[in-house]
């Protein structure tokens, strides 16, 4: 049998007792950057989501007003999904306005940050391509807070990418619940309702509902996608134009 030393017993205790500290350790100072009162220096991804009706867009203003009130940068961007959409004011709170800009790409996105930007905002995360991965990334390793808003799985209660991977690197992924409208349980599910007959669909409550996973029909024999989360008008994904 093999001899065991006073330190791999220490070294046994520490691993079955992470959190003890021990006498001969040195304390580690308090890091420079650890008072809450400092601003954040570091980038961060952050990831709303969760199905049509469950207030992602308002978790996501709700942070960008904090943002705006903290004075920082700010910049909001959404997928350009129609054309009706190329500008949009997401937050407008007295003084306090960011416009959202639309964009085609997640290249486009990346390219029209700017320098002293401290928090970028992303909506509808979902019709981005999976390059918005990346880029938030890169956004976060410059020290900029990333919040990206966006459904978590499509009408067939199907993970929409890029979402999953994006909240795969996120620090901090919250999902937000509707309510059941069947049954008033929270809702994690957005529900179709009618057929597909025409490319764009305008008008929500009467299209889908939120359902909870008991309640939910996924329909098969539908295959377009549609996200109208929060907003009234309904938007098939298509393939977005150049920039
Ligand atoms: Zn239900």
């Amino acid at each position: 049998m093999r001899p065991v030393s006073a330190e791999g017993v220490r070294a046994e205790q520490a691993v079955s007792a992470p959190c003890a500290a021990t006498s001969s350790e040195p304390v580690r100072p308090p890091h420079p950057e650890a008072s809450p009162w400092r601003p954040r220096l570091h980038g961060s991804v952050e990831v709303i989501t969760g199905s049509m009706f469950s207030g992602k867009t308002e978790e996501l203003i709700r942070r960008l007003k904090r943002a705006l009130y903290a004075r920082q940068k700010v910049q909001a961007f959404k997928p350009r999904v129609d054309v009706r959409y190329d500008a949009t004011r997401i937050v407008s709170h007295q003084a306090l306005a960011v416009d959202a800009v639309a964009v085609a790409t997640s290249q486009s996105l990346e390219a029209r940050v700017e320098d002293g930007t401290q928090v970028v905002a992303i909506d509808e995360a979902q019709f981005f391509d999976r390059g918005i991965v990346d880029v938030c990334e890169r956004l976060a390793n410059r020290g900029i807070r990333v919040i990206a808003a966006g459904l978590d799985q499509d009408y067939l209660g199907r993970p929409f990418p890029p979402m999953p991977e994006l909240m795969a690197i996120a620090e901090e992924v919250t999902k937000v619940h509707a309510v059941c409208t069947v049954c008033g349980a929270p809702a994690s599910r957005s529900q179709r309702l009618i057929a597909e007959t025409s490319t764009v669909l305008v008008g929500g409550a009467e299209a889908y509902e939120a359902r909870c996973r008991i309640c939910f029909v996924p329909r098969d024999d539908q295959r377009t996608v549609h996200e109208g989360d929060d907003d009234p008008t309904l938007v098939e994904r298509r393939p977005l134009p150049a920039e």
